[in-house]
């Protein structure tokens, strides 16, 4: 099955005067119009040319262009031009400008959602952290237990997780040992990769 290539619509189809047919010499013709288009999954990404031809009524007889006259090409130039193609000929571009643009939206307001939380964190949220070491991505775990002023105190899992975990187990928990940081440093903070509030100990994350 072919995933990609071209198609056509039907953009107009009108009785025409003014041609005979080459094959039964009958002046029963009509012009159609059509708008081409590249596909993928048939759906239109973006119009391409567009063609007319001039089909007999009666004995069904495509009139090749050498078949019909100058004036009859003429008109059927002029005929093409005035027809446009329709805007769902984009179909496909504008399916994916809107999935683009969807993405991006929701991209950054997850963003600026996690910046506030980090910004005016709470007692209580976790902080999913990620590091590199020598190329290799590790996360852990950090909650705040306690804000004031300008500190922040969280304890740590000291697990390194090699894959983003997906939950905490009951195991990972949290160590007593903690940690004071200074509001403003802990703004910057770029190693927090997701701040999670309300969590739950068997809560799944994502
Ligand atoms: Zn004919």
């Amino acid at each position: 099955m072919l995933i990609f290539g071209t198609n056509k619509f039907k953009l107009k189809h009108a009785p025409f005067k003014g041609h005979r047919c080459v094959r039964c010499d009958r002046e029963e013709t009509a012009i159609k119009i059509f708008g081409h288009y590249f596909h993928i999954f048939f759906i239109p990404i973006f119009p391409l040319k567009k063609s007319a031809i001039i089909g007999c009524k009666s004995c069904k007889h495509i009139n090749a262009p050498n078949e019909v006259d100058q004036s009859v090409k003429d008109f059927m130039k002029s005929a093409k031009q005035s027809v446009k193609q329709p805007w769902y000929a984009y179909s496909g571009s504008m399916l994916l400008f809107l999935i683009v643009l969807g993405i991006t939206i929701s991209s950054k307001i997850i963003a600026h959602n996690k910046t506030e939380k980090i910004m005016s964190p709470e007692v209580g949220d976790v902080h999913l952290l990620w590091s590199n070491s020598f190329g290799f991505w590790e996360y852990s775990y950090q909650k705040v237990i306690g804000v004031n002023q300008d500190s922040i105190w969280v304890v740590r899992n000291q697990i390194m997780y090699e894959f983003r975990p997906y939950r905490m187990a009951t195991s990972d928990s949290f160590d007593t040992l903690q940690y004071g940081t200074k509001r403003s440093s802990f703004a910057n903070e770029n190693k927090i990769l997701r701040v999670y509030r309300d969590y739950k100990d068997d809560m799944n994350f994502r």
